[in-house]
């Protein structure tokens, strides 16, 4: 579904991303796990289409996504990304769920009906009319997985979607991804530096070091020492 092919990317002369290869499968939960500043985000943003890699090329659906850009608004509509320090904006949690369905013209009926499934689905049912801001830290990071829901996304991108959570959220999100997955069969890529974390949720394990998959497999494969 996803295909990293020798990806690389340097900000000026510093380079991040020294040729990652490998592939995300259709209907998996794949980690992408590293320590701080290994190019976890970078890769998720050059997924997500917020960058350009400066050389190879990511291919989703066999789709050359930053080549081919006629294709690019298609494939962005394919994608969910949920970011590090959740992103909500100051306005009830109904409307920051909205904003994703509004450049899909979506009635206002079919609206109100998919927000009211995207809060569900995340356990905030009767947040609707809240201003988002005054939630917890856990209640905007599920606010910000309803809104990349909320599109039915073929592919949900979360980037260190629990760093800044408590137990009870962290373990909250966890449970939400392997639903997600599981129900709805969404194929999901997480970055995370907890390996404990990969373990636990992911079918298939990265290891970025040194700007490159160190390791692909499962967590078995990628965990146990020869
Ligand atoms: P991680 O998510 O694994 O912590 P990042 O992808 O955020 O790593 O960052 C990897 C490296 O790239 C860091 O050294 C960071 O400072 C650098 N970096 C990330 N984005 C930029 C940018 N826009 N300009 C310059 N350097 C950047
Ligand atoms: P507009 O600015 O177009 O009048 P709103 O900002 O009021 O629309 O709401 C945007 C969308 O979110 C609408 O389609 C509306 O149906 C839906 N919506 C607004 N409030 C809620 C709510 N509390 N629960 C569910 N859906 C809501």
């Amino acid at each position: 579904m996803i295909e990293l092919d020798n990806v690389s990317k340097n900000f000026g002369d510093t380079g991040v991303l020294d040729g990652v290869t490998g592939e995300v499968n259709r209907g998996e939960i794949f980690a992408v796990i590293g320590p701080s500043g290994a190019g976890k985000s970078t890769l998720l943003r050059l997924i997500d289409l917020l960058d350009t890699p400066t050389g190879g090329a990511i291919r989703v659906g066999g789709t050359d996504i930053h080549a081919e850009r006629e294709k690019s608004l298609s494939i962005r509509r394919m994608m969910g990304m949920v970011f590090q320090k959740p992103a909500v904006f100051n306005a009830t949690v109904a409307e920051n769920i909205a904003v994703g369905l509004r450049f899909r013209g979506a009635s206002k009926s079919e609206s109100h009906s998919r927000i009211e499934e995207a809060l569900d689905m995340v356990g905030l049912v009767g947040y609707g009319e809240r201003r988002a801001r005054t939630l917890s830290g856990g209640e905007m990071q599920r606010v910000a997985l309803a809104r990349a829901m909320v599109i039915e996304p073929e592919i949900l991108l979360l980037d260190e979607p629990t760093a800044n959570l408590d137990p009870v959220s962290v373990a909250t999100i966890e449970d939400l991804v392997v639903r997600i997955n599981r129900d709805l069969g969404t194929t999901i890529v997480f970055s995370t530096h907890d390996m404990y974390q990969g373990q636990r949720l992911a079918h298939r394990i990265g290891v970025l070091m040194t700007g490159v998959f160190s390791q692909v497999g499962t967590p078995r494969e990628v965990f146990t020492l020869p």
